[in-house]
């Protein structure tokens, strides 16, 4: 009986030992994967300055991103030119920088720089509609945003890009950079269906009352036409979604969602597909891949679809 219980006993403390080395090695990396599971992506957001609404709008993007639930997002915002001239912003602490922000005045050259350095070292950007007018005179922010318009641009800026046979056309005729004609419907084409954020994405979807931006121009350097739409004012397919690469940064450019202050109609920036590109493109510029689901009902080629709990307030 002696020597069967001691052997228990050795066997007992073989077992917990076990136990004990077993849950060392495996707990850590359990939580270390369930940390990392629900790691969310950073957005920095910044907007104030804008001739568009931006009142309204900062807080709809935010509300777009909370809805994927992957994103936590803070908003810093410029009011006065003073404050833009004096900004600066952590940007090492987040992952990707969304631009709602048309701003006439110009960042102090050490905020310049550290943003180039945030981006050549990886950091993503997001590029909305007017956003692309910002910074006419900041040359690494008009190669990061690839096209731009307004603020004087023109040829010294870079090429017209447009679709044309099949591909990107670069256009180095003189001329002014970026145009509009009155809102419209427009139809978006899938030039890119392979690509991450464009994938399970329509060939062709409708987006109803935007504004169409055209003959944009800028360095086009490093970029990807992932969509085009027809513009009846330059009767060019002009770029409307792309990506871009300034250093290891990807930048998502995404050129519709106009929305004017006392605007009542909201559909330019309610459609489905604004808020799915929006989404997308950031999980994109943030980590090179997109894991979010397309929604069943992203507009198809002759109907457009529009969001019943992402609204503008
Ligand atoms: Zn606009």
């Amino acid at each position: 009986m002696k020597n069967t219980f001691s052997l228990n006993l050795f066997q007992k403390c073989f077992y917990y030992k076990c136990i004990i080395v077993i849950c060392l090695f495996l707990f850590p990396s359990i939580t270390a994967t369930q940390v990392s599971a629900k790691k969310s992506i950073k957005v920095l957001l910044i907007s104030g300055q804008n001739n568009h609404d931006w009142k309204r709008t900062h807080p709809f993007m935010k509300k777009a991103l909370d809805a994927a639930k992957i994103f936590e997002t803070d908003i810093v915002l410029t009011t006065t030119s003073e404050e833009v001239k004096n900004f600066s912003a952590p940007f090492d602490k987040y992952d990707v920088v969304l631009f709602d922000y048309n701003t006439t005045d110009n960042w102090p050259k050490t905020t310049q720089e550290a943003f180039e350095k945030y981006v050549k070292k990886g950091g993503g950007v997001v590029i909305i509609h007017a956003s692309n007018n910002s910074f006419p005179q900041w040359p690494a922010f008009n190669e990061m945003i690839g096209l731009g318009g307004w603020g004087d641009r023109n040829e010294k800026w870079g090429p017209y890009a447009y679709w044309e046979n099949g591909k990107l056309k670069l256009d180095y005729s003189p001329g002014i950079g970026g145009s509009h004609g009155a809102r419209c419907d427009i139809k978006v084409i899938n030039r890119n269906p392979q690509h991450p954020i464009m994938k399970g994405l329509p060939q062709v979807w409708l987006r109803e009352h935007d504004e169409l931006y055209d003959q944009l121009r800028g360095p086009a350097k490093n970029m990807t036409i992932l969509g085009t739409a027809y513009s009846v004012n330059s009767k060019r397919e002009e770029p409307v979604i792309f990506t871009l690469t300034y250093g290891k940064g990807r930048i998502f450019h995404w050129v519709c969602g106009h929305l004017w202050e006392g605007d009542n109609d909201m559909r330019s920036l309610e459609s489905i597909d604004f808020i799915t590109l929006l989404q997308r493109g950031t999980e994109w510029a943030a980590t090179g891949k997109v894991k979010q689901k397309v929604p069943d009902n992203f507009p198809t080629e002759d109907k457009a679809q529009y969001s019943t709990t992402i609204k503008i307030e």
